[in-house]
């Protein structure tokens, strides 16, 4: 009886790689969503193979309405919409739940590797580092899981972040879907990217889920930059955070809920 929580995005499937790919309504958009979806249902088909009972997925990209539901297995639950409660990408997440997996997921705002590179909002953040370190989303949101006791153990996306990501957590499997660079992108395709996906969601699964738990920092320096300064002057005035330079707002906290309380906040 193992509980299995999916966080699905889409600039990080396998070939989805300009913003009109990625927006309801926009040329090649229902593409990207398709293959969306098969890589989620490859990782539940995964999970399953290796017990999982129930995955439940949070459809977290754009509108949060991406995922064809219809098509999904019967061991799963689909979260749809936002709650805009603070824990965003993860809303839904609780202690329950014996692992997480990150699918479809890409590089952080400021850096190469995904031409879709950006942090919770590509119009409004420049950058957002943790404690002196870019933070790209899977790294927020898997901060947000082991919060709550849940180990990150399955990362598919861009290679650039997949490789970052296997640097800080012991039993984390990844699948590089992708590759980015300025503004090129060379995918695997998108079978080949399914049938990875579905054998590393099980090998995730079947590992040692404690050894895979991670210990959060003692304490989080947070300093968000915007592209608009104008912004940055506003947010500052936010409970606890401070003007750092004309663009960039500081926070500081022990408490890793009240970092994914901010970003809700001041994004
Ligand atoms: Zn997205």
């Amino acid at each position: 009886m193992k509980k299995v929580f999916i966080s699905a995005d889409i600039e990080g499937t396998t070939f989805t790689m300009n913003w009109d790919e990625t927006m309801p309504g926009r040329h090649d958009y229902e593409r990207s969503r398709q293959q969306m979806t098969n890589e989620v249902i490859a990782a539940a088909e995964g999970a399953h193979a290796a017990g999982a009972d129930l995955v439940v997925i949070r459809d977290a990209h754009g509108p949060g309405i991406n995922i064809y539901p219809e098509q999904l297995p019967e061991y799963t639950e689909l979260i749809r919409g936002w709650g805009r409660d603070p824990l965003g990408m993860v809303e839904g997440i609780d202690n329950t739940f014996d692992a997480i997996f990150f699918v479809g997921y890409h590089n952080a705002a400021g850096l190469d590797g995904n031409v879709l590179s950006h942090t919770i909002s590509g119009s409004t953040v420049q950058s957002i580092t943790v404690n002196g370190e870019i933070a790209s989303e899977f790294l927020i949101y898997s901060y947000t899981a082991a919060y709550y006791g849940v180990p990150s153990v399955l990362l598919t996306g861009d290679k650039e972040l997949c490789d970052t990501g296997k640097k800080n957590y012991p039993g984390l499997v990844t699948v590089a879907v992708k590759e980015g660079t300025g503004g090129r992108s060379k995918g695997i395709s998108p079978s080949l990217a399914c049938k990875k996906i579905r054998s590393a969601a099980a090998e995730a699964l079947q590992q040692d889920l404690n050894r895979a738990k991670i210990t959060l920092p003692e304490s989080f320096h947070i300093e968000l930059t915007y592209k608009d300064h104008a912004k940055a002057y506003t947010k500052s005035f936010y409970p606890g955070a401070r003007l750092l330079k004309p663009n960039c707002i500081g926070f500081d906290t022990d408490d890793w809920y009240e970092v994914n309380r901010f970003l809700t906040f001041v994004i």
